[in-house]
């Protein structure tokens, strides 16, 4: 682990958390440089939904290589970009009655989230922007305005963009609905809030410790939106692409939001991002909001084949499968351990177990991670063991990675 203290700055974060040097992956696995074999429940934070080297992904990309297929095209018209618009077109947008155009935004989420806010303000001549507790957008000056936890702030970081936090879904207990709250705040001259362009949001919030938005309220946002003339959009970079059972996360509120930002597990793998936007927002000017890397060839490929999970419902079916599983077995956990688990909750295959004991849940992934499982932590005190297996996971190895959190538990509490 040298060159890595010596060189990589200190920044770095799973390099501590996970102490080993990787060296392959298939599927569930992941392989160390001295063979161990690891489950992997982390699946590059919702990044690996179809799992590591999938082989039809990794097929698709080394014959696009080996027939010297473009790799690097800017923002061209090429073959690879048209399989791509089109497969998302059949096998996403039209089946579900959906009218949106893509805007490809660069490698990773953020620049996504980064798009939607400066067209949100572009559009609607707003500069505020409405936000969450808990929510997490990036980390980049426009993004951190958006992301509710201090940790990553300096107040010398210096300009951020206007934006307000709101409490989110059942921060004040189920008793309080908080929409109500942000619609009086939004009619009261007083509050102090001015009217925004957008409203940003994760339908369940992943960084945030897995808080699952209920469908009422999601609704209730996407009401008050219309109402106030605010710009709905979902950032589903975490947990869209299938994660809670549906494509996208808001499609269990039959809300249509204004702009959604897709990347992660979009790109099957490879770094690819976009913003979908209601055709009618697509105001820019030719050129205005562009970049290097926006739209790698080689994604587009990738992401082609990933999109051929969706042709059915077979993945959709799975999802709900595998997902019940892990919601009896963590249950399961939770009620033999009352005094250490508060919470079990999640939807589809994204589940955390909130851990109120100081530092305890670190505990709990190093002893995951000690017997060879790799599961992360989220909340904003690090206070949620998190759930994120690929779709395409095992039953057995989802099983037997679940048996091993049970049992790191056990040893723990001994
Ligand atoms: N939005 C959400 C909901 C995320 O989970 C993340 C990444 N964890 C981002 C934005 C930022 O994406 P990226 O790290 O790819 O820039």
């Amino acid at each position: 682990m040298r060159i890595f203290e010596q060189l990589e700055s200190e920044v770095r974060g799973y390099v501590r958390s996970f102490p080993t040097i990787f060296k392959t992956a298939k599927g569930s696995f992941l392989w160390n440089e001295d063979g161990t074999k690891f489950i992997d429940f982390f699946s590059g934070a919702g990044t690996l939904n179809y799992g590591h080297n999938n082989p039809i992904i990794s097929q698709a990309m080394i014959e696009h290589l080996q027939n010297d297929g473009i790799v690097h095209g800017l923002d061209k018209a090429t073959v690879a970009k048209k399989e791509f618009l089109q497969t998302f077109y059949d096998n996403i947008l039209a089946p579900r009655n959906l009218e949106y155009k893509v805007q490809f935004t660069g490698p990773t989420g953020t620049n996504a989230v980064e798009t939607a806010l400066k067209l949100a303000r572009m559009v609607k001549r707003r500069s505020n922007i409405i936000a969450f507790t808990n929510g997490y957008h990036g980390l980049t000056l426009g993004s951190l305005a958006v992301t509710g936890n201090t940790f990553y702030r300096d107040e010398f970081y210096g300009m951020r963009l206007n934006a307000d936090h709101m409490p989110f879904d059942g921060y004040f207990g189920p008793d309080v609905n908080t929409v109500d709250y942000l619609r009086k705040f939004l009619s009261d001259n007083s509050s102090g809030i001015d009217l925004p362009a957008a409203v940003i949001l994760e339908t369940v919030q992943g960084e945030g410790g897995i808080n699952v938005a209920s469908v009422e309220w999601l609704q209730q946002l996407a009401e008050l939106c219309r109402e106030f003339d605010i710009l709905l959009i979902v950032d589903d970079i975490q947990v869209g692409n299938g994660r809670t059972g549906n494509f996208f996360s808001f499609e269990r509120a039959g809300i249509k939001p204004d702009m959604v930002t897709v990347s992660k597990s979009i790109g099957g793998g490879m770094p690819l991002a976009m913003l979908l936007m209601r055709p009618e927002l697509d105001q820019w000017k030719p050129g205005e909001h562009t970049g290097t890397f926006r739209g790698n060839n080689l994604a587009f490929v990738a992401a082609t084949q990933a999109l051929s999970y969706w042709e059915n419902d077979d993945l959709t079916e799975a999802v709900r499968y595998k997902g019940q599983i892990m919601e009896q077995e963590l249950k399961a956990i939770a009620e033999k351990y009352p005094q250490l688990i508060s919470d079990v909750r999640g939807l589809g295959m994204v589940w955390g177990l909130e851990i109120p004991r100081s530092g305890f849940a670190g505990e709990i992934a190093k002893e995951c991670f000690e017997n060879d499982l790799i599961i992360e932590l989220a909340g904003s005190e690090d206070q949620v063991v998190k759930f994120l297996p690929a779709l395409t996971i095992e039953e057995e190895t989802l099983r037997e990675g679940l048996a091993v959190i049970d049992k790191a538990i056990g040893d723990l509490l001994q």
